[in-house]
């Protein structure tokens, strides 16, 4: 087993436009900043998740009671969260899935991109933002995930796709800079997929055209190459 000690800078996650302080009313950032304060505190510090266990860096609002546990067991196919090892242990034995939902939008050698829509997998979703929110400090969407997509790239190998990182976007968005959050998981960090997934959520016109799959393909190349 693998344990991974995370360096700050390995972080690619950046920018969340939305659900800042300064888009509240004041009472609403008042209750916000309150509540953050009072659930700041990080009682995960580890999460199992396939073949890694991960040192997390920030709190992340788990339900009560997979909230305050040291170690969390995490389905890396499902993004099922679970207490305890033998739970985990039972779900695996169990879990069907070996890919995330959605539609496979891109593959190219190792590489896969889903394109995941938070309105018919919200669950898995609102998994997946709870996961990222133990290595992101600035808040982010948790819950409502219907209205974003999550692009989802992974890593395929004969076992299934294992997910390196993601972006959401929001499905409307009206000044067209809508990414919302980005992430590479810290297992995966420098090998180029940050900036594979940066150069892909700044495309703006990436509705799985040729072209598009044409410049993805040498962007890939690219941000290999200069890894
Ligand atoms: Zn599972």
């Amino acid at each position: 087993m693998l344990t991974i000690v995370l360096n700050m800078e390995l972080v690619f996650a950046n920018f969340c436009g939305f659900y800042t302080y300064a888009d509240m009313d004041p009472t609403t950032a008042a209750l916000e900043k309150e509540h953050e304060a009072i659930t700041k505190v990080k009682y995960i510090d580890k999460v199992h998740f396939g073949r890694y266990e991960i040192d997390t860096w920030y709190f992340s609002p788990y339900p009560e009671e997979y909230g305050k546990v040291p170690k969390l067991f995490i389905c890396q196919y499902c993004l099922k969260y679970m207490k305890l090892e033998r739970t985990y242990r039972y779900h695996l034995s169990e879990c069907t899935w070996r890919q995330p939902p959605g539609r496979e939008i891109y593959r190219k050698g190792t590489i896969s991109i889903y394109e995941v829509d938070g309105g018919d997998n919200k669950i898995y979703c609102q998994n997946l933002c709870l996961l990222a929110k133990l290595f992101l400090d600035h808040k982010t969407l948790y819950f409502d995930v219907e209205p974003f997509l999550f692009y989802i790239l992974c890593e395929v190998d004969k076992q299934g796709a294992h997910l390196v990182g993601y972006f959401s976007k929001e499905k409307e968005s009206p000044d067209g800079n809508n990414v919302a959050c980005i992430l590479t998981l810290p297992p995966y960090q420098r090998k180029g997929y940050g900036k594979l997934l940066i150069a892909f959520s700044y495309n703006k016109y990436c509705n799985i055209s040729h072209a598009c799959l044409r410049e993805l393909r040498a962007t890939l190349i690219w941000s290999l190459k200069i890894k």
